[in-house]
């Protein structure tokens, strides 16, 4: 065997497939490059840098035995491990940059038990069908992705964050919502290791460089009847301030929570004639039984109820759900018209205070257009801004993230594909460590940390020792 950079360079795909029996594989290679991409290309400099990375091989494992059975085939030839889900993430993170077996893990889609409070499923089950399962039970997930129809769980707890529900329960990291995650580790004799609720963090959002995870267990939360609702205001500064307040409001329930500025609203077209032309949006989702509260909320805040609607009523009308307008589907909704637009992600300094918001637009000037996310964060309301940035080049995308960090907020870059290079800025050595333990190799999802190549030979309590500013 060849090694090149710690891999297989002379690697025998035929070989490869042949072992990994009774696991399906696919070879044809336009799936094997539909596979190889995920939502890199919303960045201009991602899909420079992405474009025409591919995998070698994809496998589609049916159960966590059969998953075992890749893990362990990668490690006997020593090639790089791509775990793939929906494929849905925004920087690249399920991207083969050195080739490699991409691990498909659809397959995996058992709902395995519901409880009173929690769900367990094999971690390619597709949110859309553990909510339609939830439902059946009265309940519902206490947030999820609007990429819902197409995203697995064990992506969103790999590689996502927050998303429908997250201004009522919290985002993902927050006590309580995961409460056990198991993972293969990459040997020939690959070992589950099962995470409590405590542990979990050290492979949440670890963009699967550090275990295969197979099964998670989530808290669940009653399911309402949620009306989709969208106001209309005369100014970007009424409708994020009148967004704060229902994110923060005690008396009125809401799961989602978006305001969107006018000129991207435009770029709507389904909504035509349901509501006020050249008016900024708030988007929420408001439990039937808080409408008349949530009706007078919006009069008393300046704005106008334009459309609530049941999800049936919606689809009657041939209406989108009202996720497919907020977190990215909203920057989605732009790119369809014009894929000249990108974004980037904001964490606002204050979320109490819409002069803020207003002062740093003033500044930005007329090629970035903000949209606003609202989320409880270890229990305080939060805001985050993906506004529309109409691309030029990549120094004035840089020079638009210099006016949000002098204004105090924080940059979380969306054009890295190193996990490092996005929102948590220092190596997390809890990830890394985890790395040496499950995958001692390093196969797993290869370049994507810039700090592993510094420590991938200390020992996995030295690199768990190791303080956030050691690696830069
Ligand atoms: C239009 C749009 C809207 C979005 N909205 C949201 C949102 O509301 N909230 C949010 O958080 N994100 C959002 N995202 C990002 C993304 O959709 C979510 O994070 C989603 O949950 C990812 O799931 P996936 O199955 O597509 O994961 P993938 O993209 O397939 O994988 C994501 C990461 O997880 C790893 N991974 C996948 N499966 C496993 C496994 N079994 N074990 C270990 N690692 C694994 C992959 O290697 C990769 O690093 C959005 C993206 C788009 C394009």
């Amino acid at each position: 065997m060849i090694l090149k950079d710690g891999y297989n360079a002379s690697a025998d795909w035929d070989e490869i497939a042949r072992d990994l029996h009774p696991v399906s594989v696919n070879d044809d290679p336009v799936l094997i490059r539909k596979r190889s991409r995920d939502f890199f290309w919303y960045s201009p400099l991602l899909n420079a840098q992405l474009r025409y990375c591919f995998g070698n091989l994809v496998a589609l494992p049916g159960s966590a035995d059969e998953m075992s059975r890749c893990l362990s085939t990668a490690c006997k030839h020593v090639i790089p491990v791509i775990l793939r889900g929906g494929g849905t993430g925004n920087y690249g993170q399920s991207v083969p940059l050195m080739g490699g077996l991409i691990i498909d893990t659809t397959g995996m889609s058992k709902i395995i038990s519901i409880g009173d409070e929690t769900i367990c499923v094999e971690s390619g089950a597709l949110m859309a069908d553990i909510n339609a399962a939830l439902l059946r039970h009265g309940r519902e997930m206490a947030m999820y992705p609007s990429t819902q129809d197409m995203a697995t769980i064990g992506g969103f707890v790999a590689g996502g964050s927050s998303g429908i529900g997250s201004v009522a329960n919290g985002v993902l990291r927050d006590k309580g919502n995961i409460i056990q995650i198991k993972a293969l580790s990459v040997e020939e004799e690959p070992r589950e290791h099962v995470f409590n609720a405590e542990e979990s963090l050290h492979v949440h959002h670890a963009w699967g460089i550090n275990g295969a995870i197979t099964q998670v267990t989530l808290r669940t939360v009653p399911a309402r009847n949620w009306i989709g609702c969208m106001a209309t205001f005369d100014s970007y500064q009424k409708c994020y301030a009148a967004g704060y307040a229902l994110a923060e409001s005690q008396k009125i329930g809401r799961k989602l929570c978006s305001t969107v500025d006018a000129r991207i609203a435009e770029y709507f077209p389904r909504l035509k004639g349901h509501l006020r032309e050249g008016m900024h949006l708030l988007l929420a989702l408001v439990p039937k039984e808080d409408m008349p509260k949530f009706d007078r909320f919006i009069a008393g805040q300046g704005g106008n109820l334009d459309l609530a609607m049941t999800e049936r009523q919606l689809k009657a009308a041939n209406l989108p759900q009202l996720h497919e307008f907020a977190y990215n589907h909203t920057t989605l909704q732009i790119l369809k018209a014009d894929r000249s637009a990108t974004y980037q992600q904001i964490g606002v300094r204050d979320a109490s205070c819409d002069s803020d918001v207003a002062a740093v637009a003033e500044v930005l000037g007329d090629d970035v257009w903000p949209h606003h996310e609202f989320a409880r964060v270890n229990g305080r309301i939060l805001a985050f801004d993906l506004p529309i940035i109409w691309f030029s080049d990549e120094r004035r995308l840089r020079e638009i993230d210099s006016i949000y960090a002098e204004h105090g907020h924080h940059v979380a870059d969306a054009h890295s594909f190193h996990i490092e290079g996005g929102g948590m800025k220092n190596a997390d050595y809890r990830h890394l460590a985890w790395k040496k333990r499950l995958d001692p190799l390093g196969l797993l999802n290869p370049g994507k940390s810039r700090t592993w190549e510094k420590v991938r030979h200390l020992s996995a309590s030295e690199i768990e020792s190791m303080q956030p500013d050691d690696g830069k």
